[in-house]
């Protein structure tokens, strides 16, 4: 796994490998879990549903690899809960390894114990970070850890704690039959496979993609059918809605991997690409976003609670045509004291997006406090 440079598909892109030696060499008194984290929640994802809803048996397959490396019996699959329906195709998979003595005691006959078990989420984006997820498994509040201690060491019932995403177990049979290398080599220097792309927003046929790292950006609005008739591409989101817009010019010079997006100027995260045409009005759909943040934030932390907060208010009397000219620098004082302040991502999560958008877009943040209205109603 680790010669395949398989890294994190859930968003912060860590080795996977590299992640697994973490876990305790030796089996001590403290069992070891391993949890998969399918919380999917991040606007503009979609790919985990599609694996757990037509391709489930390879995620089992990567869980029982996976629980044998890094020495756990016990394995959670963590689903946010609108995912009923996906859910269940996974049950009936996990029920069908268990018929056929693929999973449970002696597993697969390797003389390995693994016993799997579906935990639905009540539908909160917190859970989505990994510890929240943790303690939403313990039945408290979906609430961040502090870190460290990370769950390496101390996770789920504070005893060792592998925890990846969806799609990353669901690479691991391929790269376990097929060899790292070859996993490696799919994709480009380090980012290394393939990757699903959730591709949604203001194209003709808006799905999953998966496609080799480095696959050029125009090439995947290309898959997704291209931008509606008569229109122009503005501004991509490449990563999902925590990561920074990108204008379109970046955007169409820049490959689908983590070097070229990080050089370009955000990030691949999860792989959520938002595609926006000239329509999209930056204004209406900023508010939406922090309106988002400031909904899911958890409250533990000021700067996050009162931070979201303040981003969502201040937008909100833009769109609603009372804004100040001295908008725009309160809106980048905030989020610039939210950033590297918080417990979690989420902070940073909520407050990048503003300085891109505000950044890459004033022209249109100003007509709107000066005129009450959108330039982009008038224009279209
Ligand atoms: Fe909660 Fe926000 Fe703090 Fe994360 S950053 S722990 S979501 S308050």
């Amino acid at each position: 796994v680790k010669s395949s440079e398989l890294r994190g598909r859930g968003g912060a892109g860590f080795p996977t490998g590299l992640k697994w030696s973490f876990a305790p060499k030796e089996l001590g008194s403290r069992p070891h879990y391993l949890v998969i984290n399918g919380d999917e929640s991040e606007p503009g994802t979609c790919k985990d549903r599609d694996i757990l809803r037509f391709e489930p048996h390879k995620l089992i397959e990567g869980c029982l690899i996976a629980a044998y490396a890094v020495q756990a019996h016990v394995c959670y699959i963590y689903i946010r809960g609108e995912y009923y329906i996906d859910g269940q195709k996974l049950q009936k998979a996990i029920d069908e390894a268990y018929e056929k003595k693929l999973i449970g005691k002696n597993a697969s006959g390797t003389g390995w114990d693994l016993d799997i078990h579906i935990h639905y989420g009540a539908g909160a984006y917190i859970c989505g970070e990994e510890t929240a997820l943790l303690e939403s498994i313990e039945g408290k509040k979906g609430q961040p850890r502090l870190k460290p201690p990370f769950p390496a060491n101390v996770g789920l019932y504070g005893k060792p704690t592998t925890i990846n995403n969806t799609e990353t177990f669901a690479n691991v049979p391929d790269i376990l039959s097929r060899g790292g290398k070859w996993f490696a080599d799919l994709g480009v220097e380090n980012s290394g496979g393939t990757k699903c792309f959730s591709v949604t927003g203001n194209v003709k046929k808006p799905a999953n993609f998966e496609v080799p790292m480095g696959t050029p950006f125009a090439k995947l609005l290309e898959l997704a059918g291209g931008l509606k008739e008569g229109r122009t591409l503005k501004a991509v989101i490449p990563g999902g809605s925590s990561t920074p817009l990108l204008t379109a010019d970046t955007a169409m010079k820049m490959t689908m991997d983590y070097d070229s997006i990080a050089n370009a100027g955000s990030m691949l995260g999860a792989g959520s690409v938002i595609i926006m045409d000239d329509s999209t009005c930056m204004v209406k759909t900023l508010t939406r976003l922090a309106h988002f943040y400031y909904d899911e934030s958890c409250g533990q932390c000021t700067p996050c609670r009162e931070g979201t907060g303040w981003l969502y208010r201040v937008l909100q009397r833009i769109l609603d045509g009372n804004g100040k000219n001295e908008d725009l620098d309160l809106l980048l004082s905030v989020q610039g004291k939210i950033i590297g302040n918080t417990i979690c991502a989420l902070g940073d999560a909520a407050a990048t997006p503003v300085e891109s958008f505000i950044r890459h877009f004033r022209p249109e943040f100003e007509y709107y406090i000066k005129h009450g209205k959108s330039m982009v109603e008038v224009n279209v």
